[in-house]
């Protein structure tokens, strides 16, 4: 099942894409309060009339997380050996920087955006990055989940644009600023129900202005979906709703000599099977 938010007046609204794409809103809660009742065992809430997608402009799934989206850095090994290749921290191989434990930072909530949402480049910024992800959204909450119980706390996976200001990545040292700045993260266009896509296997791919630039798997991860919800889930309580983006494969700007750094006028575009196409221009 794909399910998607959009706004009706000044309501949030979750619904279903039905068979011939039109939209079945969920009669009484938007995709939060959705992902918490499936979470305390509802059943799935009743449909209304179908809306047409045309009339419809989608927003991200959670449009305004209800806390920070936690993310994975230096997750592929063909990302690690790039960004060796760029010298990123000093590495003069993949196995200086492929991470002993997961390497887990996050993004505001503020700084999610919808499908055709503007990526704006700050003025502070002239190394603005791409990076296709995987994301996982988590149902059932917990804390010290096992790998070997964590798929059953996967409500869904989405597409998340993890939008990085290379410059301001390295001179804060910490990514938050370089990795959270406002519309720096494109989600979208819907989640796909845990049934219905396999995390472990999606081909994930990443399109600047039509140009080809990502093309990975999810099976190249370093650190599986199951490894990042133990390892998370073991420092603090993940939550309904929760969004957990997985890391990229290889192909970002900053992988490139010279890097061909995001411009004003750029459209980026990501797919992954079985869940879309999360597409966002970007203007300065
Ligand atoms: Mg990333």
């Amino acid at each position: 099942m794909k399910l998607v938010s959009f706004r009706e007046g000044a309501r949030l609204r979750a619904g279903r894409i039905g068979a011939a794409g039109e939209i079945l809103p969920f009669a009484g809660c938007d995709m939060q309060q959705l992902i918490e009742a499936r979470a305390g065992g509802a059943d799935w809430p009743a449909t209304e009339p179908p809306l047409a997608a045309a009339a419809v402009q989608l927003l991200a799934p959670l449009p305004r997380p209800r806390r920070n989206v936690f993310c994975v850095g230096l997750n592929y090994r063909s990302h690690a050996a790039e960004l060796a290749a760029r010298g990123f921290n000093g590495a003069r191989s993949a196995d200086d920087l492929i991470p002993p434990a997961p390497v887990v930072f996050s993004k505001v909530p503020e700084s999610v955006v919808g499908p055709g949402a503007a990526i704006e480049i700050p003025a502070v910024s002239s190394a603005v990055d791409y990076e296709a992800e995987l994301a996982v959204v988590i149902g059932r909450g917990g804390r010290n989940i096992a790998a070997a119980d964590a798929l059953a706390h996967v409500f869904g996976y989405t597409i998340v644009n993890d939008v990085t200001a290379r410059d301001l990545q390295k001179r804060h040292q910490q990514w938050l600023l370089g990795k959270g700045c406002d519309t720096f993260c494109p989600m979208g266009p819907c989640i796909v129900t845990a049934d219905a896509l396999d995390g472990a296997n999606a081909r994930i791919r990443l399109w600047v202005n039509g140009e080809l630039r990502q093309d990975g798997n999810s099976n190249d991860l370093v650190f599986g979906i199951p490894a990042i919800i133990e390892s998370i889930s073991a420092a603090l309580t993940l939550q309904p709703g929760d969004v957990i983006a997985t890391g990229t494969p290889a192909g970002v700007a900053m992988g490139f000599s010279p890097p061909p750094w995001l411009k004003a006028g750029d459209v980026v575009k990501v797919e992954i099977d079985g869940i879309g196409v999360l597409e966002n221009p970007v203007t300065r």
